[in-house]
């Protein structure tokens, strides 16, 4: 609902106009689902978080001056209940390693996204000077700009749209059950762009906005990954 994304991104944008995971709560308030998280800000409170979290968790820097969190080694995927506390001091080194002044919010913790059955998607927006707000959706994950196989419509898209956009990457037959894999959740996929369109077009101060991954599975799709630009 739009009160709790405008609260969310107000909070944010005190900080810094460039926001990372700690505004995923707006996909979740337009219902793009997301994994189980929160941003902790001790290794204590990481623990009872992982805790709280059934099997292995992922943890990720959050910081509006570290958006490319890999980049600087700023996500541990699989880390187990013991190795909770040493991963979150890891963490906040490595980030003032990078950039002593970074601006540190936390550390996040969050739940595992099986990428076996699941695909990296991406999916985007940025504004056009001409078009106006243009939604990317394509094949996600850290390669991205590698395989470039993303597909574009000005939003708001329909739902036939939505559905074309899905059709025409290179990669839809991955997401359509090639070799022998269980096919995605296409409806929930389509469903996710159009609620994002329907974001973007209820909030025009968000100027660009990242989904990376939108990982995709036979169960649905979740929102892994956010990073956003504002007014
Ligand atoms: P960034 O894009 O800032 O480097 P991400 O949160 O996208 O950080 O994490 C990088 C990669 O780590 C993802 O593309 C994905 O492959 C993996 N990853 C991140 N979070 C999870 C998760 N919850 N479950 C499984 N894999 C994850
Ligand atoms: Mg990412």
């Amino acid at each position: 609902d739009r009160e709790r994304v405008q609260e969310i991104l107000e909070t944010a944008a005190q900080r810094s106009n460039r926001i990372g995971v700690e505004a995923m709560g707006i996909l979740d308030a337009y219902g793009i689902p997301t994994p189980e998280g929160a941003i902790v800000e001790t290794p204590e409170a990481a623990q009872e978080a992982a805790e709280s979290i059934s099997g292995d968790v992922v943890m990720k820097i959050v910081s509006p001056d570290i958006l490319h969190k890999s980049d600087i080694g700023g996500v541990k995927v699989g880390v187990s209940e013991d190795g909770v506390r040493d991963a979150f001091e890891d963490l906040i080194t490595r980030a003032k390693n990078y950039q002593p002044d970074a601006q540190i919010l936390g550390v996040q913790v969050q739940e595992m996204v099986d990428l076996e059955t699941g695909t990296e998607t991406i999916l985007g927006m940025n504004r056009d000077p001409q078009f106006g707000p243009l939604l990317l959706f394509g094949l996600g994950g850290i390669f991205v700009e590698v395989l470039e196989d993303t597909t574009v419509r000005v939003a708001p898209v329909s739902q036939r749209e939505a559905t074309e956009m899905l059709g025409e990457i290179d990669s839809a037959p991955l997401l359509r059950g090639a070799r022998g894999r269980e096919p995605v959740d296409e409806p929930a996929l389509i469903e996710s762009i159009q609620r994002l369109s329907q974001l973007v077009t209820d909030f025009p101060a968000i100027l660009e906005l990242d989904i990376n991954p939108l990982v995709a599975s036979p169960e649905g799709v979740q929102a892994v990954d956010s990073r956003l630009t504002v007014d």
